[in-house]
């Protein structure tokens, strides 16, 4: 299958979910994860209409970045960690930043986004299960992180994101992420911008959707399977 008929049946089972749910098909957007996939992957995808999209590695898309500027209205959202030594480099080259998990990061993001006068919005990463792996900030500590933030002049905090354990059956994440909505439903009452919930991969968007999900960030599915470099 293409890059361009795997986009188009996951709208059509992203369309499902939605009706399933009783919820609007326009309220859940397609994120392609393109990290580790070449840029001639990406433009296949934006080809086929595909704008949003997501990298987990600053490095990486700095090589990918000069060749995807000249797609016009294409999104790239930091979906992975973010150490601090590169917070000016992210807040330069990425559209969002979708992963972070610090009060430490998110000022760090601030004085790079002040000083490049650019707005960005972020998403916190919620660490709901007890993995070692896992990055994010445990629920008890969200409502002090986003109040910290509330400050703040260019970095803004839009929603929520996690991780769920990874398994082969999809009902394994569901409680994770209704615990996300959850937190959502708490955290929009004092921060109204905080609104979204990125939750949902390839093998459990559907649940995802069936839970809140507003964006489900999809690789494998539209992609293939991601051959790592020997050696990387
Ligand atoms: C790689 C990655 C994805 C995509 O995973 P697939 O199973 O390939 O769909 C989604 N979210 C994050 C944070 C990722 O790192």
């Amino acid at each position: 299958m293409s890059i361009a008929e795997n986009i188009a049946r996951l709208k059509e089972e992203i369309a499902q979910a939605c009706a399933k749910a009783g919820r609007d098909a326009g309220a859940v957007q397609l994120m392609a994860v393109s990290k580790v996939h070449p840029v001639e992957a990406i433009v296949e995808a934006y080809a086929a209409g595909q704008r949003l999209f997501g990298e987990n590695r600053v490095q990486e898309f700095q090589e990918k970045s000069e060749r995807v500027a000249e797609l016009a209205g294409a999104k790239f959202h930091l979906i992975g960690p973010l150490q601090s030594n590169k917070t000016n480099k992210a807040a330069e080259l990425f559209d969002a930043i979708d992963a972070v998990d610090s009060l430490k990061i998110a000022q760090r993001l601030e004085t790079a986004a002040t000083a490049l006068r650019k707005r960005l919005p972020v998403l916190i990463e919620v660490k709901l299960s007890h993995e070692e792996s896992k990055h994010g900030v445990g629920p008890d500590e969200l409502a002090g992180l986003l109040d910290a933030m509330s400050g703040f002049e260019f970095v803004k905090a839009v929603g929520l994101m996690t991780v769920p354990p990874w398994s082969e059956d999809a009902e394994t994440a569901r409680p994770y992420f209704r615990e996300l909505r959850r937190l959502r439903d708490e955290a929009v009452k004092r921060h109204p911008a905080v609104t979204q919930l990125s939750m949902g991969m390839s093998n459990d968007f559907a649940v995802a959707i069936e839970e809140g999900s507003t964006c489900v960030r999809v690789g494998t599915a539209i992609f293939g399977k991601r051959v790592y470099a020997a050696g990387a």
